[in-house]
């Protein structure tokens, strides 16, 4: 077996990342970040990524739905701006001005209708705010060279193993699985979060760091949207690509480990980790 040059995600390594709020801030200092997902009977999953990027300490956040969403999103969360795409059930279009946000996040419960997919090659000819891509945004990704081609550098993709997957081909075993993850950040210059029992981040700089946070109890419907929501909101805030990828992988596990002692890992439900996302950044300072 070859040694990988690896790093764990610990406590005091987080506390260096997590930065204070000054007194003297205020909603414009920490960001406005655009989500964009949801399609007819996945709205759930756009929506819990919203609720999550709100708990996540963000400023601003709009939500882009297709228009089948809209009273939906407005009645589940009140704190967020929606937009409307000009499609009933799925996205076909990005808004044109993108650059009064810092950070775009897309995916959750995003579908993979073709309009959307020609959405996102266009979105990719544009300058562009840091992305976050996850769920059918990086399906779409997976069947389609062009987008791999002209994806964004530092963009930060947050695949399951099914997604990675699609993404790289499959993997002999995990060390492969390891070589692969180095080999597509490398080529890509992209930041890779594998996610599992033992989230893994990829890094165009060949380092990996493992996660040390999280339990079983979050092996559930929803908790990789919540994951979404929290990177959309750090990256919005500042954090590099990889202090998002450390900080927003910390706490959502740790989120899920305060979750599963209240509730009990069983009963854990992915709205638990948002909702027990305050106690985790309390944890860290
Ligand atoms: P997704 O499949 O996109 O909903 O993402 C699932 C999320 O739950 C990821 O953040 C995983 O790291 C996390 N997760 C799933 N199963 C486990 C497990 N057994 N232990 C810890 N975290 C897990
Ligand atoms: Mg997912």
């Amino acid at each position: 077996q070859v040694e990988t040059p690896h790093q764990l995600l610990t406590h005091g390594l987080i506390e260096n990342v997590l930065r204070p709020r000054s007194r003297f801030s205020h909603k414009g200092t920490f960001g406005h970040a655009l989500l964009v997902g949801g399609s007819y009977g996945k709205m759930g999953a756009i929506t819990m990524s919203a609720h999550a990027a709100l708990r996540a300490g963000l400023g601003l956040l709009t939500v882009q739905v297709p228009t089948t969403g809209y009273t939906i999103l407005q009645t589940a969360v009140p704190e967020a701006m929606v937009l409307t795409d000009a499609h009933e059930q799925h996205l076909s279009q990005f808004p044109e001005d993108l650059s009064k946000y810092q950070c775009l996040g897309i995916g959750p419960g995003l579908g993979q209708a073709e309009d959307s997919r020609l959405a996102m090659e266009s979105l990719f000819r544009q300058k562009l705010p840091p992305l976050i891509l996850d769920a059918d945004a990086l399906n779409l990704l997976a069947s389609d060279r062009l987008l791999r081609q002209n994806l964004p550098a530092n963009s930060i993709l947050t695949p399951h193993p099914k997604e990675f997957e699609r993404l790289t081909g499959p993997a002999t075993d995990d060390f492969h699985r390891l070589q692969l993850l180095q080999s597509f950040c490398a080529e890509h210059d992209c930041y890779v979060i594998l996610k599992g029992a033992h989230t893994c981040i990829g890094t165009p700089t060949e380092e990996f760091f493992f996660n040390t946070t999280g339990n079983p109890g979050m092996a559930t419907g929803g908790t990789g949207d919540v994951l979404t929501g929290i990177l959309t909101a750090l990256r919005a805030q500042g954090y590099s690509p990889l202090e998002t990828c450390q900080l927003g992988v910390y706490l959502h596990g740790l989120a899920g480990d305060i979750a599963a002692e209240v509730e009990g890992e069983a009963s854990l439900i992915a709205s638990d980790l948002y909702k027990y996302l305050g106690a985790a950044f309390r944890k860290i300072h």
